[in-house]
């Protein structure tokens, strides 16, 4: 979209400097977003990311947030919003896992992840919704995962951030329909990126073998249907959890 006389519209994914967030992030920029590139850690990979966005003739500007610290959440989003004067979509990515078995997990491994995968969400949603409501327009996608809806051992904390987001969105869907925002999650299946290049070959293998299409997923298989969710075609879809698992777990 090179348009200038039309108003451009900003989305913004936590968690964009690299794996399924970076893959939203272009692929929004593809179809005609200005993106708001976020990162915790890796400011250099997000500074590369919004490089590739300014190639594709989008505006990019990147953020950095501690979303462990859930109010930083809430502030992401302000900024965003004063540095773009809009915010049509907010995509929830960024997330993290703290993987051991129940009776061995400690306080922080439960609270850590709880804090970054849901409760920085609902900040970043609540700080969102405001402006989306003054907008009477908005979207919110929130990627949860396969592991949120069919539960996984080793994961307590992972599947309750997750389970919690789909409920979450099913809430906020309710809450904001009928001020044009709509609200859906993606539960990605088995997508290659550097959190599940971390798990074992046995996991990875067992994962495979229960896998219809006899693959694992690739970032741009989830980014696809962000984008989907993002664009005007999906206006009627709300509070729905979108699987892109091959097949993994039908729901
Ligand atoms: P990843 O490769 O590990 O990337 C995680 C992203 O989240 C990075 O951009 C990272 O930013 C950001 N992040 C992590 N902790 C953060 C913090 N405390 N503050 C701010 N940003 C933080 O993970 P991924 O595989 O792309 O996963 C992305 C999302 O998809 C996650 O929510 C994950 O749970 C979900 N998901 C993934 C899969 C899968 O198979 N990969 C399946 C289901 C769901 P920095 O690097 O800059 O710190």
């Amino acid at each position: 979209m090179t348009d200038t006389n039309q108003a451009r519209r900003t989305a913004l994914v936590t968690g964009s400097s690299r794996g399924l967030g970076r893959a939203m992030a272009l692929s929004l920029a593809q179809s005609g977003f200005d993106v708001a590139v976020h990162y915790g850690r890796n400011a250099a990979e997000a500074e590369k990311v919004a490089g590739e966005i300014r190639s594709l003739g989008a505006r990019a500007e990147v953020f950095g947030a501690d979303l462990s610290q859930s109010a930083n959440a809430g502030a992401l989003v302000e900024d965003v919003i004063k540095a773009f004067g809009n915010l049509h979509v907010l995509v929830n990515n960024a997330g993290i896992t703290r993987d051991t078995l129940a009776i061995r997990m400690k306080d922080e491994d439960w609270q850590s992840v709880i804090d970054t995968n849901l409760t920085s969400a609902f900040h970043a949603s609540r700080a969102a919704i405001k402006s989306m409501m003054r907008a009477r327009t908005g979207r919110i996608i929130n990627i949860a995962s396969v592991v949120g809806l069919m539960g996984n051992p080793g994961q307590a904390n992972y599947v309750a951030s997750k389970a919690g987001l789909i409920g979450l969105t099913k809430a906020l869907a309710k809450e904001y329909g009928g001020r044009g925002i709509t609200v859906n999650a993606v539960a990605p299946g088995f997508i290659e990126s550097d959190m599940t290049g971390a798990l074992s070959d046995e996991i990875q293998k067992a994962y495979l073998a229960g896998i219809p299409l006899g693959r694992f997923g690739q970032p741009e298989d989830v980014a696809s249907v962000v984008t989907f969710l993002a664009s005007d075609a999906a206006g009627y879809i709300t509070g729905q959890v979108i699987g892109v698992d091959g097949g993994l777990y039908p729901h």
